[in-house]
């Protein structure tokens, strides 16, 4: 089936659920919410998974979009050719400005780049003012989580939206489900519009651990489905973990996500996983071996804090650049996980709230607490949020690759808006904003290995931008200070991209 036939009909159904029963679809909704606190930290039963896969996937059903028409705000802006005049572009194969750039774009491509004279624009182009203003190529989100069973559409919708306008132009899909795989056709056939997936297959961990003897059959399930990665979470033991990693290299597939704490960093290094995310192994390799059996995966950790071994620290950090292992550290989201702060305080401090629905913001305020609860310790816990702090900077230093990515939506993780937190905390961390930006677009092409045709502003390169009003290697705050965005070569004017944004405000606080 393909996408145009699955996304037609029934706009009807769609208004009233924009207009008026939000609170009663959210509860409908909440089932495509990742589990709170880490996917990974409450494991659903077993059966969960694969009831999962047979249950209703509405967005067969409705017309993602169709509410935002109804604002009269375009769904999926058509592509045009689009020149950007004048503008400053940053390099992102080193830190460097070209000023007095002309882009042209056209068909989902930036076909020109040079100096105004050299250029030449067809009549018909949309002619973007890019004076003063400054052009970075759109910024990956690898560690996000996209809707699965039972998503409400427009809530899916909302979603890719969210990320769009904060200039997230591609997001790597950590938690698989088959109706994604029909949400990544439609985004590329130009009927929603998103940024461009990347998806992960189901965890293989938690209440969905293969075992030994299903685990190459299920690698290869995935790969005929159509996933472009194995996503790993905390279950496999050595011997299921090898043969996925195996099968996953016989098929074409690359394995990452979380490490499972019987495999440990360095042998999941050694097997050949390609990214290790949120650094949370690391500090569970500081734990002397006598102290390591009793802790509990992921939160457990705070609980023997004070016997950190981390004299260890460079070493692990040595391995990484020496074996090539990327990370996505997802700072933030684990200092909420760690920190102090209380969920009321975080809904306070956290202004992107108002675009999530506000149902689900009381169960992350909830969340927050039952996990501070869960990891115990406050002592223990600021212990780790300093020795990740620690971790990495000394990957850093060590020269490792790092990518950008942040966990959303799991707790006061809002889609796109979390991104530009973890951008500021690494450059607190000791990275500069230059850094930060190749983080989010030329490692990230050269991890998937496309630096000659994503993560640049270059002559055939994917026309995935961000124009800014402000320098962003001054300040990576500026990187929220946008004039527009351009995915797939589609132009969304920041005057746009704010009513639509007001429009999921307002749904998101009905009721309230
Ligand atoms: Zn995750």
């Amino acid at each position: 089936m393909t996408g145009s036939e699955m996304f037609r009909g029934r706009t009807g159904r769609i208004a009233w659920l924009w207009v008026g029963a939000v609170s009663v679809l959210l509860i409908a909704c909440s089932p495509s919410e990742p589990p709170p606190a880490g996917e990974e930290a409450a494991p659903p039963p077993a059966e969960y998974a694969r009831d999962e896969a047979t249950r209703t996937a509405p967005v067969d059903e409705e017309r993602p979009g169709a509410a935002a028409a109804a604002h009269g705000i375009d769904a999926v802006p058509a592509r045009r050719t689009l020149v950007i005049e004048g503008v400053n572009v940053v390099a992102t194969d080193e830190p460097r400005v070209d000023t007095g750039r002309t882009v042209v774009v056209r068909d989902g491509r930036i076909t020109q780049v040079g100096a105004a004279g050299e250029v030449d624009a067809p009549d018909d182009a949309l002619r973007i003012d890019g004076s003063g203003r400054y052009l970075v190529p759109g910024l990956a989100e690898m560690h996000g989580h996209l809707p699965g069973a039972g998503a409400d559409p427009e809530h899916t919708a909302n979603i890719l939206f969210l990320y769009v306008a904060n200039g997230i132009t591609l997001v790597r899909g950590m938690q698989g489900h088959e109706s994604q795989l029909r949400v990544r056709e439609a985004i590329e056939a130009g009927e929603m519009l998103g940024p461009r997936l990347v998806l992960g297959s189901p965890a293989q961990g938690w209440g969905n651990t293969p075992e030994a003897d299903e685990a190459a059959a299920r690698v290869r399930e995935y790969h005929e489905a159509g996933y472009d990665l194995v996503k790993i979470g905390e279950g496999p033991d050595p011997e299921t973990f090898d043969i996925i990693i195996e099968t996953a290299r016989e098929v074409g597939l690359p394995v990452g996500g979380h490490v499972p704490d019987e495999v440990g960093i360095e042998r999941s290094m050694e097997a050949g996983i390609v990214t290790i995310d949120h650094l949370d192994n690391y500090l569970e390799a500081l734990v002397p071996e006598e102290y390591r059996a009793d802790i509990a995966p992921l939160w457990g950790v705070a609980s023997v804090a004070e016997h950190f071994d981390t004299a260890r620290i460079p070493t692990l950090a040595e391995l990484t650049v020496e074996r090539d292992v990327a990370q996505v550290p997802t700072m933030v989201l684990w200092e909420i996980f760690f920190g102090d702060r209380s969920g009321e305080t975080l809904r306070a401090e956290m202004d992107e709230t108002r675009y999530w629905p506000a149902e689900m913001v009381d169960n992350w305020v909830e969340g927050v607490a039952a996990r501070h609860e869960a990891i115990g310790h406050p002592e223990g816990a600021s212990r780790v949020v300093d020795t990740r702090r620690d971790v990495f900077r000394a990957l850093h230093e060590a020269g490792a690759t790092f990518l950008l990515g942040t966990d959303s939506p799991q707790l006061f993780s809002v889609p796109g808006f979390m991104q530009h937190r973890e951008m500021a905390l690494w450059v607190e961390l000791g990275m500069t904003p230059w850094e930060v930006i190749h983080a989010g677009t030329r490692a990230v092409a050269e991890h998937f290995g496309e630096a000659d045709e994503s993560g640049a502003v270059c002559e055939g390169c994917r026309a995935d931008l961000v124009l800014l009003e402000a320098n962003p290697l001054d300040d990576i705050e500026h990187f929220t200070r946008r004039a527009g965005v351009v995915v797939d070569g589609r132009w969304l004017p920041e005057s746009e991209i704010q009513a639509r944004l007001e429009a999921i405000a307002g749904a998101a606080q009905a009721g309230r």
